[in-house]
């Protein structure tokens, strides 16, 4: 049983192949998908665009009427899926069996702005999932000088331009080039490409004017061609298998599931088995809704009833308990000859996988769904940060109690991507201090947590600074003692790092004569002074002129201890001063003792 082939589509056993569309945010991914789909409602009498839930299909016969000559090439695939919601969400929800859904993507960037934070991402996501992707350079328009020609090819478009824009343009090209080079990719303007398999095709687009869509779409079907055969082939007969992209609430339906059908057919009645959160449901279809044509506006109802779709399709799902249906799982048809507990475990283990392998320390964090969970764990692994649990859903009580738990403080946070907080959660943040981080960019989840274990570090570092006893070197200064002993005050002058109350103090022979009792300046207690000052300090232990000498210089004894958390990790914030105290106490130290402190 083969998929139904359209009005004017070649008789072939590929499907229609996936297409999403990522980028950083303004760069035009949902000018671009209105362009397609309005270039190719107005130019596609040929055959009509269709529209599916949540999916516009261009059949080929489309895009052979938009590309007009620039058409070249036999093609076997029945034309183009594209994913109505643009960026990494809806890519990463588009996952089977851990790959992507998406059989191709179209990275836009802004040739105005370059490579931008959410580039990079997409592009690390599409590498992970290895899918093959186009570069579209949108807003060429936007170039100082750009004579437009609306929804003309690029060689028709780049004649009308003046030497001076053409060169504008192939400057910016080659500033992404050289962007994709650094991500390890080749690539060139598509143009100048012979080999798609080896190079990254730039297409220059405006997704105001249209220019240069005709080009992408045809640099899609070659890719597809090239790289998809064997994905593309529709089982000639089986169940359905699908990804729900949303789960939705519609009137008089009550829930409905958003479905990408990618292989074999679904039909009113079918037994299906649908993936949550924890047991998969069973159950039966009652519906499938299709959008209802533009031009039936007299129809109150949104949505068509059909009794049977194939893939790839986007189609609503309509049926019984289905509630707890989770975003990015899989929905499959269970065939009569099939054993319906053993197509659930095969859904159930699917979530099992994307619960990753956890650690003992490392960071807690949920996601709104598999693909999401993936992405992140991703993300998390190529910055070597240690992951304690992984899952889908909202933050719970349970996750910020498992993060206070955590012993290294710097792991001791909750990551959530494009998910809510529970009430009970929030009471126990409260009471822990634990760090939740939220976003609906991963780029930015990552990025705030980072700035917030570079201040943990540094006050860390500070609370260590303050603990430890730091190195300092005084000298006696003659003539002014005011007390012999019992204790001991002369005038000092701090020669480097400084003198605090309650030190002990070490001669240059090694000999450790005294505690400080007390630093005075004019009178008064300080408590410590700074290298340059002159203070008087009362020391108990010594008397003057039998254990310690005017003129003499006297040393802060720092225990052994602290020497070795110093020299690990704190001396870098030491002053030329402080160093040079240290140095010297530690050769007096070392003289005896070449290991001490090491
Ligand atoms: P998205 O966030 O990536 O979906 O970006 P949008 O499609 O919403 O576009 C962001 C802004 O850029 C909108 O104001 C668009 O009108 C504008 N824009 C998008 N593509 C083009 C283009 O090719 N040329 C010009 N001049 N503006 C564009």
């Amino acid at each position: 049983r083969k998929a139904k082939k359209g009005k004017g589509q070649p008789e072939s056993d590929l499907r229609t192949p996936i297409v999403c569309v990522m980028g950083h945010v303004d760069h035009g991914k949902t000018t671009l998908l209105d362009k397609i789909r309005g270039t190719t409602i107005a130019d596609g009498e040929a055959g009509a665009i269709t529209q599916h839930i949540g999916a516009t299909e261009i059949p080929l016969a489309v895009i052979t009427e938009v590309c007009g000559p620039l058409f070249r090439g036999d093609f076997q695939i029945p034309g183009l899926l594209f994913i109505d919601t643009p960026g990494h969400h809806s890519f990463t929800s588009l996952r089977s069996r851990g790959g992507s859904l998406a059989d191709l993507a179209v990275l836009i960037v802004d040739v105005n702005e370059g490579f931008q934070p959410q580039t990079i991402e997409s592009i690390n996501i599409l590498k992970r999932y290895r899918t093959p992707f186009v570069v579209a350079a949108n807003k060429i328009d936007r170039i100082s000088g750009w004579l437009p020609v609306e929804g003309a090819p690029l060689a028709a478009t780049l004649k009308a331009q003046s030497e001076r824009v053409r060169g504008d343009l192939d400057n910016r090209i080659y500033e992404l080039v050289g962007e994709l080079y650094k991500q390890g990719f080749n690539s060139d303007r598509y143009d100048r490409i012979s080999d798609f398999t080896k190079n990254i095709g730039v297409v220059p687009i405006s997704s105001i004017s249209g220019e240069g869509v005709a080009d992408l779409l045809m640099v899609l079907l070659g890719l597809a061609q090239k790289f998809l055969k064997e994905n593309l082939k529709v089982r000639a007969s089986g169940p359905g298998v699908g990804t729900i992209l949303e789960v939705k609430e519609e009137r008089g339906l009550g829930t409905t599931l958003d479905v990408i059908l990618y292989d074999g057919e679904f039909r009113s009645g079918d037994t299906i088995v649908v993936g949550t959160l924890k047991e998969p449901i069973v159950t039966k279809i009652r519906a499938l809704l299709k959008p209802r044509p533009l031009s039936e506006i007299r129809s109150e109802e949104r949505f068509l009833p059909v009794k049977h779709v194939a893939a790839a399709s986007g189609v609503k799902v309509s049926a019984p308990k289905i509630e707890s249906a989770l975003a990015g799982s899989t929905i499959r048809v269970v065939s009569e000859d099939e054993d319906v507990d053993a197509v659930a475990q095969e859904i159930r283990s699917e979530l099992e996988t994307a619960r990753i392998d956890t650690e003992n320390v490392g960071v807690i964090i949920k996601t709104d769904t598999i693909g999401s969970l993936e992405a992140l764990v991703g993300e998390l692994e190529s910055k070597e940060i240690p992951i304690h649990a992984a899952d889908v859903g909202p933050i719970t009580r349970r996750d910020v109690i498992r993060a206070a738990a955590i012993q290294d403080p710097l792991y001791s946070a909750v990551l959530g991507f494009n998910v809510k907080i529970l009430p009970d959660a929030l009471t126990e943040v409260q009471k822990s201090d634990v760090p939740i981080f939220l976003s609906e960019v991963i780029y930015n989840l990552l990025e705030n947590y980072d700035d917030w274990v570079e201040d943990q570090k540094m006050r860390m570092e500070q609370e260590r600074l303050q603990a430890v006893i730091r190195p300092g070197m005084i000298r006696i200064i003659p003539d002014y003692v005011f007390r012999q002993s019992k204790p001991a005050v002369v005038g000092v002058q701090v020669v480097g790092g400084q003198i605090t109350n309650g030190v002990t103090l070490m001669r240059e022979d090694g000999a450790v004569i005294g505690t400080v009792k007390g630093v005075q300046a004019s009178g008064e207690n300080v408590g410590s002074a700074s290298v340059g000052k002159e203070v008087a300090v009362s020391i108990d232990g010594p008397t003057v002129g039998r254990q310690i000498h005017e003129g003499e210089i006297l040393y802060v004894n720092i225990p052994e201890k602290h020497v070795k958390i110093i020299e690990a990790e704190l001396k870098q914030r030491f002053s030329e001063d402080e160093l040079e105290a240290l140095e010297k106490f530690l050769e007096i130290k070392r003289a005896k003792d070449p290991f001490w402190g090491r």
